[in-house]
């Protein structure tokens, strides 16, 4: 039964049980941790043989010694494997270090610091500035715009993707805002997909700032966690040809297909924007590191080597997904309570629970050894105004532990959900 429709005395007695259950909790000393989206171990395990190449005596790439400076733009083995999987020419990607983060802080940064091609200033000369944040969304995005001092406007992600009345309203009528985060396939955290109807808005819509940036990241664009792999529009194409060539910034990496720590960044964009972005890197650094982006071309060999790989991923994440899906189901399914997604792909699950009880079903599986992302991170500076989503990431810990960590958090949703029903009977 609903746990809407149960009287006083049910609720009552349903807390009590649950009460009982959770304090019981306590004794097993549970350290369980479902924060951060890294892979586990033995995903790690699957790209072991990346720390042996490129290997002794292969540093040779096209003519390019990979072991001595330069080649901003990174290797072109690396960038072509890259542009197949997002379907667009070779020409249109570089390869960096590491951090697909960086490559974002970057680009809002050099905006701030110079302004982008299409501006009239440096940001920072602006009066004010805006940008524009759907929301569920991740953290770290929200950081960079909040340590920079550009105000952020929190905008609804549905279904297909961001309210784009919304969006076409606000960009058209407001010159201050000069961006938009967007993660168009398996957001973090809902799992959202855009439809293509939003993707073409995106590119086609009218903006009253010229140089209006949408940072499309593409973080999970092959972590799928079906046998298929998400279609990846060519958005600069369709900007271009909606007369917008510089909107689009694309961004992704390898974090999450071989190393987080020591993969390889891509930016995929105009020309011109391209262009723009090297200048200033070559400023701060005389090339990427060639000899990974060496490796990383050699353990992939093509496209379809990084696509037979993360089947492989998907062969161990899919099923926490799975045992995650369940608990909450058992735990919460006949009181009609609580909302998850049932993500096709990335790294994360949104929990939505009843308005104001996100923080104390974070706080109440923390105090029984269950870390959870805390309430509201997935909104801009950290305020979820309902109080009401948790992103849980079940991909680190092992399958057991997901099990009971999601138990636990059912447990804590219904009993935080069933107090805050009875302070309103
Ligand atoms: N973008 C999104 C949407 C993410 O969820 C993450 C990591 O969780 C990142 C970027 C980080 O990417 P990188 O490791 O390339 O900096």
């Amino acid at each position: 039964m609903a746990l809407s429709d149960l009287s006083a005395d049910e609720l009552a007695r349903l807390e009590s049980e649950l009460g009982s259950e959770y304090d019981s909790l306590a004794d097993r000393g549970l350290s369980l941790d479902l924060t951060r989206g890294k892979p586990s171990p033995e995903q790690l395990d699957l790209s072991e043989r990346l720390l042996s190449l490129p290997g002794e005596g292969d540093h040779l790439a096209g003519g390019t010694d990979v072991r001595n400076y330069g080649g901003g733009a990174g290797l072109p083995e690396l960038r072509s494997i890259m542009a197949d999987l997002l379907g667009v020419d070779a020409g249109r990607v570089i390869a960096q270090d590491n951090a697909s983060l960086s490559i974002m802080y970057d680009l809002v940064t050099f905006s701030m610091m110079f302004g982008t091609p299409d501006s009239e200033r440096a940001w920072k000369d602006e009066p004010k500035l805006r940008w524009l944040c759907p929301v569920p969304g991740y953290d770290r995005h929200f950081n960079i715009t909040e340590a920079l001092g550009i105000e952020m406007i929190p905008v609804a992600l549905d279904e297909g993707g961001p309210d784009m009345d919304q969006v076409e309203y606000l960009v058209s009528t407001d010159p201050s805002i000069k961006g938009m985060w967007c993660v168009p396939i398996y957001s973090n955290p809902t799992g959202t997909v855009y439809s293509d109807h939003t993707v073409s808005r995106l590119a086609r819509m009218a903006t009253a700032a010229p140089d209006f940036r949408v940072v499309w990241d593409n973080a999970y664009v092959v972590h799928t966690l079906t046998e298929d792999f998400p279609k990846v529009p060519d958005v600069d194409s369709l900007a271009a040809e909606a007369g917008h060539p510089n909107r689009f910034l694309q961004v992704c990496s390898t974090s999450k297909i071989t190393f987080a720590g020591a993969g390889v960044s891509f930016l995929s964009s105009s020309r011109e924007n391209l262009d723009w972005y090297l200048g200033h890197t070559g400023n701060r650094s005389i090339g990427p590191n060639k000899v990974n982006q060496l490796a990383h071309a050699r353990f992939f060999g093509d496209a379809d080597g990084v696509l037979g790989h993360m089947q492989k991923h998907r062969e161990i994440v899919a099923p926490k997904f799975e045992a995650a899906a369940a608990a909450l189901e058992r735990r919460l399914d006949r009181y009609d309570v609580a909302h998850w997604t049932r993500p096709e792909g990335g790294y994360f699950i949104d929990l939505e629970v009843p308005d104001g009880t996100a923080t104390e079903t974070v706080r109440l599986a923390k105090e029984v050894g269950v870390s959870l992302t805390p309430a509201g991170s997935a909104y801009p500076y950290g305020q979820d105004p309902d109080d009401r989503h948790i992103r849980l990431a079940p991909t680190l810990p092992p399958l057991r532990e997901v099990e009971t960590a999601m138990d636990v958090v059912g447990l804590c949703a219904l009993l935080a959900a069933c107090r805050a029903a009875l302070l309103t009977v």
